[in-house]
């Protein structure tokens, strides 16, 4: 027995003083010798002070093991005779906070069998366990006795009401209570936020956080949160524009949206902002933190800039690396991204799955079929990671983009599991790559079947059709498409002006300056004529791309945004572009050229990919 054990029971035999002794305990150990003397000096048959005990063990942040705790609160409540309201009270609130929050439910109905009556703290934690519990059946349940015994008027109640319905995202019910809550205070309105915003109604979202009389950085970190998650970056950005006018520290958490929102809008200029603000304010690159940075600058273009950062943070994790390796295979540098995940492995560091998707797709850009397949050998074999969907996706692109058609199409019908539409299209992908109409027809029936909606493999097969002169099939195909009313997703390029997003879809012609731009155009076009660009080509029959045909009046998005680019871009510094679909072939040839005549750098990120232009070349060699 140590020294503070043996004090406490000089103690207990010297004074008895009941409460005081438990009161100062603050280890389960501790606890325990004082309720063994409890139960030999009878005193457990005292209810407050038994009461006592079981609050303390489950109450009690000192007590490192909460769970233990709890079981040894549970079965110490078990030998009372006569429980009180209070040991229910605190067993209830020590379950919604354990593993098994069922447990809570139990509690409740049993100390309505003994005929006790509940209160506002028993409904306060009964709710918050089946929050824990994602029931919203439980929980309504739990609101429809509070509501029996007249507890849903009260705050604390209400409070877990609103917090129970908003989590487990019915928003409906949250706002009725919200509505009839007399007393709201700053987590009220958070809670409602964030429901509306777990929805996806950001919209709403923003109409409460406009009116709310006070924030705090929760609720900040829940609005931006809110936009990044709907994919709604720019207004991420503008918010947090916002809470700087006001004065407002942000958070680490309300960084990592904002870092990603840039990422995901690939706004170089706003990242530089954004990593400056975390520099000058001293905001730690903590893991999740500096993950997110690496992975920002990677997405932004400036993979340089990504591998800084990644080299000076103090803690990596596997998350951290797999950003960067992620970037180096976007940016097609495979032998940097074969580095890194070696340097990984060194530090110790287990991969994860995704880590694999990155290296895989790594080797895939850069052609390296034996090291791939050596690591999604390795994958399951050394690492113990089942490969899925994705990876398996990986390999059928790794063998198809280096032409062995045959073994990637074998590969998929081997598969274990049922492969998806996009496996297929990895497949079709390097038809198209590789010109093989054959299997690309075969697939391309395939895709029909797994994606009624997608236009690209009816304009596939119909242009097979059209090759091989069969007119049936193409009128079969015009047909399909037509019944099915299959639509383009239209074609968006952004490119950034000043920390400012500059937008151009196909045939929108809403930019104020858009008549210049296409003058401009105009001009960019005689002058690559002159290097020996011909204009849109006919490469139908390999036309697998969600884009519309471009026509002189509808344009391609990301030729408006060059051109805007060379307009407003000062020479010497590169133009930066992102665009939502696949580059087509023409835009592709057209890039090439207008980098070495206008001797610009252009840096374009499409669908799947980093493009970087300059001299005439590309950095994907041409196969994307
Ligand atoms: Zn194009
Ligand atoms: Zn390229």
């Amino acid at each position: 027995m140590n020294g503070c054990s043996s004090s406490i029971l000089k103690t207990l035999r010297l004074k008895n003083p009941k409460l005081l002794l438990l009161e100062s305990c603050s280890n389960l150990s501790d606890l325990k010798i004082i309720h063994g003397h409890m139960v030999r000096t009878h005193l457990v048959l005292d209810v407050f002070v038994t009461s006592r005990l079981i609050a303390l063990c489950v109450g009690t942040p000192l007590f490192k093991n909460a769970a233990s705790s709890l079981v040894y609160a549970l079965k110490a409540f078990s030998q009372v005779p006569s429980p009180n309201l209070f040991m229910y009270n605190a067993l209830i609130r020590g379950c919604s906070d354990c593993e098994n929050p069922e447990r809570s439910m139990a509690l409740y109905i049993d100390l309505c069998r003994l005929g006790l009556v509940p209160d506002n703290l028993t409904f306060t934690f009964l709710i918050k366990s089946c929050t824990r519990l994602f029931s919203l059946v439980s929980g309504s349940q739990s609101h429809c006795q509070a509501l029996k015994r007249g507890f849903d008027g009260e705050v604390h109640v209400q409070n877990s009401l609103l917090h129970m319905y908003s989590s487990l995202e019915d928003v409906e019910a949250a706002g009725r209570i919200f509505r009839s809550m007399k007393f709201l205070d700053v987590v009220s309105w958070t809670t409602m936020i964030s429901g509306f915003c777990k929805c996806g109604d950001v919209g709403s979202a923003r109409r409460l956080f406009d009116r709310m009389p006070e924030r705090n950085m929760f609720t900040w970190s829940v609005m931006i949160n809110g936009y990044t998650k709907a994919g709604r970056f720019e207004e991420a950005i503008e918010l947090f524009e916002l809470l700087q006018q006001e004065g407002v520290k942000a958070s680490e958490t309300v960084m990592v949206s904002v870092v990603s929102s840039c990422g995901h809008l690939g706004a170089l200029e706003l990242a530089e902002r954004a990593y400056n603000y975390l520099i000058t304010n001293g905001l730690s690159l903590n893991m999740t933190l500096g993950t997110a940075v690496v992975e920002m600058y990677a997405r932004c273009g400036s993979i340089d800039e990504a591998t800084r950062v990644f080299e000076e943070l103090r803690e990596r994790d596997a998350l951290t690396y797999t950003a960067l390796i992620a970037g180096f295979a976007m940016h097609g540098h495979v032998q940097k991204a074969l580095h890194y995940f070696s340097k990984m492995l060194d530090a110790g560091i287990v991969p994860r799955d995704i880590t694999f998707t990155a290296i895989l797709s790594a080797c895939s850009h850069g052609g390296l079929v034996g090291k791939g397949k050596e690591i999604f050998d390795n994958m399951k074999r050394v690492y113990g990671i089942e490969p899925r969907l994705e990876h398996y996706g990986c390999m059928v692109d790794l063998l198809g983009r280096a032409g062995k058609l045959e073994e990637a199409e074998k590969f998929v019908l081997e598969m274990p599991m049922k492969p998806n539409a996009p496996i297929w299209g990895a497949l079709i992908g390097a038809c198209r790559i590789h010109r093989n109409a054959k299997i690309a027809e075969r697939i391309g029936k395939i895709l029909i079947q797994l994606l009624p909606e997608h236009s690209g493999y009816y304009v596939l097969l119909s242009n097979i059709y059209a090759k091989a002169n069969n007119w049936e099939g193409v009128n079969i195909m015009r047909g399909m498409m037509k019944d099915k009313g299959v639509k383009k997703e239209p074609g968006c390029s952004a490119i950034e002006i000043n920390g400012k997003m500059h937008r151009f879809v196909m045939g929108d012609k809403s930019h104020p300056d858009i008549h210049k731009i296409e003058k401009k155009w105009e001009e960019i076009v005689m002058k690559i004529r002159l290097v020996g660009y011909t204009g849109n080509t006919d490469e139908a029959l390999f036309d697998i791309d969600e884009e519309e045909k471009e026509s002189a009046l509808h344009r391609h998005s990301e030729k408006l945004a060059i051109a805007y680019g060379i307009m407003k871009i000062g020479a010497g510094a590169p133009i930066r572009i992102v665009k939502n679909l696949r580059v087509c072939e023409d835009c592709h040839r057209a890039t090439k050229l207008i980098s070495k005549v206008f001797n610009r750098e252009l840096i374009v990120r499409d669908r799947n990919r980093f493009h970087h232009f300059k001299d005439g070349a590309c950095s994907c060699l041409d196969f994307w």
